[in-house]
Formats: C-alpha cells, structure tokens, sequence
C-alpha cells in the first residue's frame, strides 16, 4: 500500500480524520525497513510537508502504536525507532557504529525460560538482538 487513496481509506477504516499530516507520516512508513528514528521521520516528513512539526510526527507515530499499525524499539542505538513490521514476528539486526536496523527472519528455536529463571515475570514476547558492523561500516580485509 503505497497510494495515498489507500492510506486515506485506511486512516478512515481506523476512525482516524484524514489530515495531510497523517498521510505524510503513515506514507514514510509504508513498507518501510529502515526502522527510522522520529527524528528522521520528521526530516523526510518536513520535505513533503514544510509546516508539519516534530509533535504532530511523534503524536501520529504513537496513534499509529495504539492502533497496532508500528511497533517501537528501543535497541540500544540512544533513539526510539519506529518498525512497522508488524505483520512478521522478527529479530533485529543492530550495527553498532551508524546505528542502522534491519529485520532478520531467522527461526531462533524456542526460547522460553523455565519458571524459576521468570522471577515472577509473565513473558509475553522474546526479541534477539544480532548486534556488530553493518557491511557499509566494517572495516576493509587488510586495513
Ligand atoms: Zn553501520
Ligand atoms: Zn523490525
């Protein structure tokens, strides 16, 4: 779904008023793998919509986590980041220089904790975090 007519329909599926801040924001999300912090959603936001502000994009990223259309991440990288992944359950890949996220679909087996090792905890999800340098960041063979 990457039509504005179909973003449109589903905002108003949602109960959602169609505003062209909504719009911008669900659009940049669409299929989206780069898991971009609100910050730079607010960037490419901005060159689509030059009056939008960073509270409207923040406000539209958390309606869209109350109506379960993103997740948000904390993955260590010092910023919340926005997966719309919804639809798969998947793990992340973390480059620890630039910060860069990407879903990994990898059947890690299955991880569950035998009751003593929950504390007390009832779990309700399990995410692995495959963490190193991304190809743009390691470092060259023989440098
Ligand atoms: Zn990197
Ligand atoms: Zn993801």
């Amino acid at each position: 779904m990457t039509d504005v007519e179909a973003i449109a329909e589903r905002l108003r599926a949602r109960g959602l008023r169609v505003t062209p801040q909504r719009q911008v924001v669900f659009g940049l999300l669409d299929g989206n793998q780069e898991h971009p912090t609100v910050e730079a959603l607010f960037g490419a936001a901005r060159e689509a919509l030059p009056t939008i502000s960073l509270k409207t994009v923040y406000q539209t990223v958390h309606e869209l986590e109350d109506l379960g259309e993103v997740r948000l991440l904390d993955v260590g990288t010092g910023a919340v980041r926005v997966d719309p992944n919804v639809e798969h359950p998947h793990h992340h890949l973390i480059c620890t220089e630039c910060g860069s996220v990407r879903d990994v679909l990898v059947d890690v087996g299955d991880l569950h904790l035998a009751e003593r090792d929950r504390q007390g905890f009832v779990v309700r999800d399990v995410q692995v975090l495959f963490r190193g340098e991304c190809a743009m960041c390691v470092p060259a063979p023989g440098h």
